[in-house]
């Protein structure tokens, strides 16, 4: 079961070598420039033909100042991502989608550039001050640092881990949970984010009880990791496991 489930997550998909090495070599962009293709990032949304199934890269025309280099192709092919001004700049045969939207129907290569992109935007467009000292900051790096005008103080993207859990009893059955605001109907495993200080487990043995009253199992095997996701909604990386409830679960009283 667990091969299976990492092999549907559809935004951990990748083909790109992101050749991290390269993200600080000036002379390597500025010869691999001349055939990079560059896909567009703006607030959450990337630019997709009209079909919705596949980024509308660019030719760099030699140029890749300001952009976020995402890595290499098997082929030595580099691609970068530039960054919208607003929604409204998309090409006449394109169209700004969410990864929400669209990252189901993108092939491997364009999901894990659009993921990559859209993480890297959102970080750049909610850390534009110094943490330390309050000045601007420049990007640098291929677009995966950023760096203080005045203290010099390098700053870089930030991931935050959530956990999703499916829990379980000894009769299989799952535990589900459900928001007040979702339409009727509407059901899920529970999630929440890892707290400072705590381990992946800790969090689903703590968000299960939380948000249900139901303990987990405390026996080896009661918690299992099956894979992760990036999840850049803003910036998660979504931690899955299934858990094993410590007593048969009861419905009764829940609402
Ligand atoms: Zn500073």
């Amino acid at each position: 079961m667990a091969a299976e489930f990492l092999s549907e997550l559809m935004l951990s998909r990748s083909a790109l070598d992101r050749a991290a090495h390269l993200r600080t070599d000036l002379q390597f962009h500025d010869t691999a420039a001349a055939n990079a293709l560059v896909m567009t990032v703006c607030q959450g949304q990337v630019l997709v033909d009209p079909a919705g199934q596949c980024l509308i890269l660019e030719r760099a025309r030699g140029d890749v100042h300001d952009t976020m280099f995402l890595g290499l192709d098997a082929a030595g092919l580099a691609y970068y991502a530039k960054r919208a001004e607003d929604l409204s700049s998309a090409l006449m045969d394109g169209q700004f989608m969410s990864l929400r939207e669209v990252g189901a129907h993108l092939s491997d290569r364009d999901a894990g550039m659009a993921v990559a992109a859209v993480a890297l935007d959102h970080w750049m467009r909610s850390h534009e001050r110094c943490p330390g000292c309050g000045s601007h900051l420049v990007t640098a790096d291929g677009g995966w640092v950023q760096q203080c005008t005045a203290c010099a103080k390098q700053v870089f993207p930030r991931t935050d881990p959530a956990i999703i859990v499916l829990v379980i009893d000894e009769h299989d059955r799952a535990l589900l949970g459900r928001q007040a605001a979702w339409e009727p109907g509407w059901f899920s495993t529970l999630a929440g984010f890892v707290e400072a200080g705590e381990s992946a487990e800790a969090a689903v043995r703590r968000e299960v009880f939380e948000e249900s009253g139901v303990v987990v199992g405390a026996h080896s095997g009661d918690i299992t990791y099956l894979g992760s996701q990036p999840w850049p909604f803003p910036q998660s990386l979504m931690l899955g496991f299934h858990a094993r409830a410590a007593d048969p679960l009861d419905h009764r009283g829940w609402q």
